[in-house]
């Protein structure tokens, strides 16, 4: 979006925008204004001297035109020449052609001669409170007065009190100026803060959402688990009965397959139990934040990797290195959601850009008194240009429906409230690499 700061457009290359068209009408209303006013004041010209002065009335048209034709050619230059263009229409030539009318009507002892203290204020209305641009004034109202002095003979005492005013009335001038700076960048900063206000509020109530949903998802998964928990159990119970059963009465081949068939479902059938606690687990770290504590990564990590398994066993091939004696500082419910997220993300990634040979590894390196956690996997990656949006609020390049763009922005907030950190790179070899640092403990 382009926006005008400090009342200059920012320079596009595809041509002028809505904001950049506005600044430019507002400049060449400000200087069509400028030509008419300096033509009603011919009637002071007139009553200033007993003849009609014809020859100050062509002064003032030229005057006039010059000023009009600026403001009109404003819209056919790039912005650099506008504001030359701005300053020759508004501030050269009110000095230049006052210098001419005031010669024509009698110098010095003509009453509008003291006009010239007057310009740098009204030159405040171009400078658009631009300190330099009161400076030029002040500068050009002292040249043209003494121009003026010095071609009537004034003599040098007169001459020195006037260029004083006029330096006095150029001092107030740039005051104005300078305080009218001050109040738009208060302006625009205040402006600004709002902005970034609204934006953080808009994050937050995301977080919130997401958080809520989590719960709520959480609380489902709690119920089903707890539905299927009794089930399981005399599922597990019956099973091993079976198996003992079968173990005392074994004689033959068609025993031994048999007693196969069971043990493969009895190991099924844990399975789905652990899943189960691991989900019953996990669902809980909305309802109850326990805080952050000392807690061993190994199981956190296994947990976290049996829950994505589900997802990732018929898309990738899954690699875990966790040194045995790693352990943090963390909530470890609110972990193992994060690392869920990232092994999850990982699977969608290798999916989304169907790659054959799917791999993810979780990889954790004791880093003095840092753990490092490292979901690598061999996807895509991320596009330099996303690198640095992934962990805002709603940042998503999956499909409506399937994305949210919470679950980083989540993560690292989680990461964040262990003392921790989470950064993503591009793997050299190809693929991502998530890092969860946290302190060790
Ligand atoms: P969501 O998964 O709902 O899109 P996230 O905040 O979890 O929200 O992820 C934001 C974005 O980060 C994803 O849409 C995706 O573009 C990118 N991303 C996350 N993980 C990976 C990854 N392992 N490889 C490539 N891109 C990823």
């Amino acid at each position: 979006m382009t926006q005008a700061h400090g009342g200059q457009p920012l320079d596009s290359k595809d041509g002028p925008t809505r904001d950049e068209r506005g600044v430019l009408r507002d400049e060449q209303r400000i200087l069509y204004v400028l030509a008419l006013t300096c033509l009603p004041f011919w009637v002071v010209d007139a009553l200033s001297v007993p003849h009609w002065p014809w020859d100050t009335l062509a002064l003032r048209l030229g005057w006039a035109g010059l000023t009009a034709g600026l403001g009109w050619g404003l819209e056919w230059v790039e912005l650099p020449v506008r504001r030359h263009m701005r300053t020759a229409a508004g501030m050269v030539l009110p000095h230049l052609f006052l210098g001419l009318v005031v010669h024509r009507l009698g110098g010095v002892d003509s009453p509008l001669f003291s006009w010239f203290c007057v310009l740098p204020v009204v030159a405040l209305s171009v400078s658009r409170g631009q300190l330099w641009q009161g400076v030029l004034s002040t500068g050009l109202a002292v040249v043209s007065a003494g121009a003026v002095m010095g071609v009537d003979g004034t003599p040098p005492a007169r001459m020195l009190t006037w260029l004083l005013l006029l330096l006095g009335a150029g001092g107030v001038g740039m005051q104005l100026s300078f305080f009218y700076q001050r109040l738009r960048q208060a302006r625009v900063k205040a402006e600004e803060q709002r902005l970034a206000l609204q934006a953080e509020l808009v994050e937050s109530q995301a977080r919130v959402l997401q958080a809520e949903r989590l719960a709520a998802v959480g609380r489902l998964a709690a119920g089903v688990a707890h539905e299927v928990k009794n089930p399981l159990a005399y599922v597990q119970a019956n099973l091993r009965f079976l198996l003992e059963e079968g173990r005392q009465t074994a004689s033959d081949a068609d025993d031994t397959e048999y007693s196969e068939a069971l043990h493969e479902t009895m190991q099924g059938v844990e399975r789905i139990h652990q899943i189960v606690k691991d989900l019953t687990a996990l669902s809980r770290a909305d309802e109850t934040v326990e805080g952050v504590a000392r807690c061993e990564l190994a199981p956190i990590v296994d947990a976290s990797v049996r829950l994505a398994s589900v997802r990732l066993k018929s898309l990738v091939k899954l690699a875990v290195e966790v040194p045995g004696e790693a352990a943090v500082l963390a909530e470890p419910r609110r972990l193992g959601q994060v690392l869920l997220n990232l092994l999850l993300n990982a699977a969608d990634a290798i999916e989304d850009a169907k790659v054959q040979d799917g791999r993810v590894a979780v990889r954790v390196a004791v880093v003095g008194d840092r753990v490092r956690v490292m979901v690598e996997d061999n996807g895509p990656g991320v596009l330099a240009e996303h690198l640095p949006r992934l962990f805002t609020t709603f940042f998503t390049t999956k499909a409506p429906g399937k994305g949210t763009g919470l679950g980083l922005a989540l993560s690292r907030q989680y990461v964040e409230s262990f003392g921790g950190t989470l950064g993503v790179e591009n793997r050299p070899e190809g693929g991502a690499r998530f890092t969860v640092d946290l302190p060790g403990a």
